[in-house]
């Protein structure tokens, strides 16, 4: 029987994490990028494998696979703080993503000696879609390379590298990506001593590796002239694409103009996206010590710098938290899980629908062996949803259909919306006839 990885990879549910690459004694795996579907991708090289099954055991899409639901069957997970806050360097705010508290919890760390380093991403000398993790030990990097870089990227592929070293480092990455490395963890205990944080952010998915290709066709910038992408500059900010010529363009991510509308919908809602993404069971990051996002809340809806919302889930993440509050590098207050839930709404879509998903992009079977079907009850409109992305997906993995995406875009936006409204809908007349 086999025990490795590509039962993850033959269901297209691999999303190139790159921690089996780091946990197989034999390298035997490389990650490569299926450049049709946008995807980074695990390869084994069959001569070299033992079938130990190592690299299985950590893998977070053999969790889907084997029937793991949410973790604590709650959509957040387990903490001990809950808030909403911000960096007090209003540079580093105003650079970062959301409120700056990822950069200035490393800053803060490495500043005051209590860790050696941290990863980050930047991206290849090649291209800047190709982006990758590394080690440093700089503090200036810290600002370098704040900001998301919304890409699928194989950050477990440091913890080969990150074993072997002294020290102390924090680690930063999406749910199924410290999902993952807690399981790695499991299997060299020793690392666990060198990682001090694990961070992770609230995650709605990874575009694929042709959303930023897409999206920068639409507005007429050669691909062949960036050298680096991100997210930041502002709340909710600018997509940054810096040139080669040192130049940098911003397109505001929050688009006033109807075209720019449909394309950020198109790049950065579930159309350019991945399959593993729509099963995902883990959107808060449950497996980290503190996770961070955006404050999607009325009470932020007009700040232009950036606000984040924070969960600390280990003593030594709500420790470092309250000692920055205190020697004032960050501000933060007491928010709550229901400021939280609505913040990523559409995420207990997702929680609420998790066995609809499921049947829909794992068939019936899947179904039948880890849910009970008298209980499970099919959701129409999440199913019509399901219909709406999935179409999505395809048309978008047809490049020479790229210049009339545009209609589907159109569609997809406006029938999302109105079947939120029917749902909603639905739940009034039902409520209404149940009183
Ligand atoms: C793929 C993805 C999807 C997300 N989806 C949501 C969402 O649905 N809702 C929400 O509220 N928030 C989401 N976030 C989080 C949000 O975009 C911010 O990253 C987060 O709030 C941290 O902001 P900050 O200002 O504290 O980070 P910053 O201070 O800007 O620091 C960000 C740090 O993360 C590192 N980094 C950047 N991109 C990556 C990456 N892809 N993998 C690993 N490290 C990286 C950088 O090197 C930098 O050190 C998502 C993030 C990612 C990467
Ligand atoms: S561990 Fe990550 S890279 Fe490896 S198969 Fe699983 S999802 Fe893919
Ligand atoms: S089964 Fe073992 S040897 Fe084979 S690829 Fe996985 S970890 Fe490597
Ligand atoms: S949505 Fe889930 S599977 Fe996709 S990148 Fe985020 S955490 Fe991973």
């Amino acid at each position: 029987m086999t025990k490795n990885i590509n039962t993850v990879v033959n269901s297209h549910l691999c999303n190139g994490c790159g921690t089996c690459y780091s946990a197989c004694p034999k390298s035997a795996i490389s990650i490569h990028k299926d450049l049709q579907l946008g995807i980074l991708i695990a390869n084994i090289d069959g001569n070299k494998c033992i079938n130990c099954g190592l690299c299985l055991d950590v893998c977070h899409s053999n969790d889907i696979l084997s029937g793991h639901k949410y973790p604590n069957n709650s959509i957040i997970g387990a903490y001990n703080g809950i808030y909403s806050g911000y960096s007090l360097d209003n540079t580093l705010r105003y650079r970062a993503s959301s409120g700056g508290i990822v950069s200035s919890l490393l800053r803060y760390l490495k500043t005051n000696k209590i860790i050696d380093g941290f990863v980050l991403i930047k991206p290849s000398d090649k291209s800047p879609f190709d982006n990758y993790p590394f080690l440093s030990h700089d503090v200036d990097d810290i600002l370098r390379y704040a900001g998301t870089r919304y890409f699928p990227i194989p950050v477990n592929m440091i913890l080969k590298e990150l074993s072997k070293m002294s020290g102390r480092y924090v680690i930063i990455g999406t749910p199924c990506q410290i999902s993952a490395l807690r399981k790695y963890e499991e299997q060299n205990r020793s690392i666990s001593e060198k990682i001090l944080l694990r961070i992770s952010f609230f995650c709605g998915g990874v575009p694929n590796l042709n959303a930023y290709k897409y999206y920068l066709k639409m507005h007429g910038i050669d691909e062949h002239k960036v050298r680096s992408i991100y997210r930041g500059m502002g709340w909710p900010g600018n997509n940054v694409f810096e040139l080669n010529n040192q130049e940098t363009i911003h397109i505001s991510r929050r688009p006033e103009k109807f075209f720019a509308q449909i394309y950020h919908t198109l790049a950065f809602f579930p159309v350019f996206a991945q399959k593993r993404c729509l099963i995902c069971n883990d959107r808060f990051g449950a497996a980290s010590d503190i996770s961070v996002g955006d404050a999607w809340i009325k009470q932020y809806e007009s700040d232009k710098t950036g606000v984040s919302l924070i969960i600390s889930r280990s003593p030594v993440a709500k420790d470092i938290l309250s000692q920055m509050q205190q020697e004032k590098e960050l501000l933060l207050q007491e928010s709550n899980e229901k400021e939280l839930i609505y913040s990523q709404r559409i995420f207990s879509d997702y929680f609420n629908n998790y066995p609809t998903t499921c049947r829909f992009l794992l068939g019936k079977d899947y179904i039948n062996r880890h849910f009970d079907p008298d209980k499970y009850k099919m959701n129409l409109f999440w199913e019509m949803k399901l219909f709406l992305i999935t179409t999505g997906m395809r048309l978008s993995q047809i490049k020479i259909l790229w210049p009339c995406l545009f209609l589907y875009g159109v569609i997809f936006r406006y029938g999302y919306q109105w079947l939120c409204l029917a749902e909603r809908l639905k739940i009034k007349i039902h409520r209404s006839f149940s009183l």
